[in-house]
């Protein structure tokens, strides 16, 4: 949680729309929350009016995981709050089950185009379809090999081989390429497209000028950082640089742009968010060096980035979390990667 978030302004206050209703954020952009049957207990998507090819409707930004819950939400959504209208175009921010749980299901309801970015749609396709490399067995030795040894732990894992899929039931199996500087025309507004990187493959945050609003996605969120790790398909991975350098991206923006993220609320304060991100993760990896005076696993550091009890899914993510931290390091030169005999990668400082 963000100890800093009374820096931020949060412009409707402590509004947020019930499931199944939504809120007008600006004329023509209304915003839904969908239930989420994890911890992190929702997700904000939303709809903007749009017309396309003379077709009037919505262009809906992320969907909701492929929940029952979700889809109750949406059917009275659909049915009392956008004025009649279909749907006309589904785009998504990026590939995790949360944004693009029911986008085969909407797309193939109102036949309307899916809109995203290339990497975003072949990580969606891949888990999807539970290929190797990318479902649920395939992190066990990736966590074996960084230190998780509870064998409680490694059995739930082994057993989520179907977790993507049981979240996102229906994909669509063509898609629109979004890329990094396009303009894309919503509702006669034109968008820009702001690729970002870390989080996932190749995450779209979409910016108007003349509105002067972000939908950041998953990349900028007011009060939770960004899950940014490392994982069993990109061992390698350096995503902690790549995430930093992406919030790079946003410095142009303008300091009292309207940031619609996927979690928590509307805010305002952009810059003031990011800064304290990057202190977050300055401050968390002045601890992982220091705690690597002596050789330290993945899983050595991970309670002390994470001081509370974690279940399977969370420590996943933490440990996941721990390692790009480690990983980061490690590529600036300021730790060394040991292999141990018993299998277990290790990183110790380097003395300068
Ligand atoms: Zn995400």
């Amino acid at each position: 949680m963000n100890a800093l978030e009374a820096q931020l302004d949060y412009p409707f206050d402590d509004t947020i729309p019930a499931p199944g209703t939504v809120h007008d954020v600006l004329p023509g952009l209304r915003w839904a929350r969908m239930p989420l049957p994890f911890a992190l207990d929702h997700i904000n998507v939303w709809l903007l009016e749009d017309d396309i090819e003379e077709r009037r409707g919505w262009s809906l930004v992320d969907t909701g995981a492929g929940t029952d819950a979700t889809r109750a939400a949406w059917e009275h959504v659909l049915a009392d709050g956008l004025a009649g209208q279909p749907l006309v175009r589904v785009i998504a921010t990026h590939c995790h089950p949360d944004h693009v749980g029911l986008s085969g299901w909407l797309t193939e309801r109102f036949d309307a185009p899916f809109w995203t970015t290339t990497g975003e749609f072949g990580f969606m396709r891949m888990m999807a379809a539970a290929l190797p490399g990318v479902d649920g067995p395939s992190a066990i030795p990736h966590f074996e090999r960084h230190g998780l040894v509870d064998v409680s732990m490694l059995e739930q894992m082994r057993s989520r081989r179907n977790y993507y899929p049981s979240l996102v039931p229906l994909v669509p199996e063509s898609y629109t390429r979004l890329q990094d500087g396009q303009g894309v025309s919503i509702g006669g507004n034109a968008w820009r497209v702001i690729t970002g990187f870390g989080h996932s493959p190749e995450h779209a945050s979409l910016y108007c000028a003349a509105l002067n609003v972000l939908v950041s996605g998953d990349m900028v969120l007011p009060r939770i950082s960004t899950n940014v790790s490392v994982f069993a398909v990109e061992p390698e991975g350096n995503p902690l640089q790549l995430y930093l350098d992406s919030l790079s991206t946003f410095a142009d923006l303008p300091a009292d742009v309207l940031v619609l993220p996927s979690h928590g609320k509307p805010f305002r304060g952009l810059h003031t968010r990011i800064a304290q991100l990057r202190e977050h993760h300055v401050a968390r990896l002045t601890e992982v060096i220091a705690a690597c005076a002596t050789p330290q696993s993945a899983m050595d550091i991970v309670p002390l980035m994470f001081r509370r009890p974690l279940d399977a899914h969370q420590l996943s993510f933490a440990l996941g979390e721990a390692l790009a931290h480690l990983h980061k390091l490690w590529y600036d030169g300021e730790l060394r990667r040991i292999k141990g005999n018993d299998g277990v990668v290790r990183f110790q400082q380097i003395s300068h």
